[in-house]
């Protein structure tokens, strides 16, 4: 997802003392000390990867005070609508990083990560873009660097070429698949699920949505 740019975002941005970009490495000092320098104690971190704007982990954050979340969005233009949300509900627990994940073990230490979530990732239907794929194994062994020992990955999409991609993918990084589903909402909107902006799209038009859960 790419807006069109807004006015203004970048210098919003800037000002937002609970956003970083992470342009010229900003950010990468909290890299092992997110937790006792930016949040000030020692919660679990969950983590959004390309969030959009930010519907679901907004929302997880207001409905969980002891848990620091931390979205991460590659485009301003989109980012800017989750920093809408947030400075509506005040939320002291939610963090927003503009940056490409492909840098993410820059900016995260080993076992720093306890949750990531990946909600309705772009497809990357060209073979050659496989890599891109935020569910691909190149991704999935940077994910292996910051999560800790219990550290789990929760992926929902209703792309099902991509769903089946990332089963595969799990099998051959070696991570173990704790629960799957090809459809999510088969009888009715999931109880305990938080739907995201795209999740609402798809599930109103009535394309089934699929989850999976998985662990090292
Ligand atoms: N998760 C949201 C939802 O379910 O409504 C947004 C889904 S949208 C299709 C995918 C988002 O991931 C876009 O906003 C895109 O900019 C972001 N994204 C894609 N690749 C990314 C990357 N490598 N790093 C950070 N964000 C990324």
């Amino acid at each position: 997802m790419r807006l069109r740019n807004i006015k203004g975002s970048d210098e919003r941005i800037l000002a937002d003392k609970y956003t970083i970009q992470t342009d010229g490495r900003e950010g990468a000092e909290f890299k092992g000390k997110w937790n006792s320098d930016f949040f000030g104690n020692e919660h679990p971190i969950h983590m959004e990867i390309g969030m959009g704007k930010g519907q679901f982990i907004t929302t997880l954050a207001g409905q969980n005070p002891d848990i620091n979340y931390i979205g991460i969005e590659k485009y301003s233009s989109v980012l800017i609508r989750a920093i809408d949300k947030r400075e509506s509900l005040a939320l002291e627990n939610l963090l927003f990083l503009r940056m490409d994940a492909e840098n993410i073990t820059e900016y995260f230490d080993r076992g720093e990560v306890a949750r990531i979530y990946l909600n309705f990732s772009d497809p990357w239907p060209k073979d050659r873009h496989a890599k891109r794929r935020l569910t691909s194994v190149p991704f999935l062994n940077r994910y292996d660097r910051i999560l800790d020992e219990n550290g789990i990955v929760q992926f929902k999409t209703d792309n099902r070429t991509l769903f089946d991609f990332s089963l595969e993918q799990l099998d051959e990084a070696g991570w173990q698949k704790d629960f799957v589903s090809y459809h999510l909402h088969e009888n009715g909107p999931a109880p305990d699920n938080i739907m995201t902006e795209y999740e609402e799209k798809f599930y109103n038009l009535g394309n089934p949505i699929c989850k999976l859960v998985a662990h090292r």
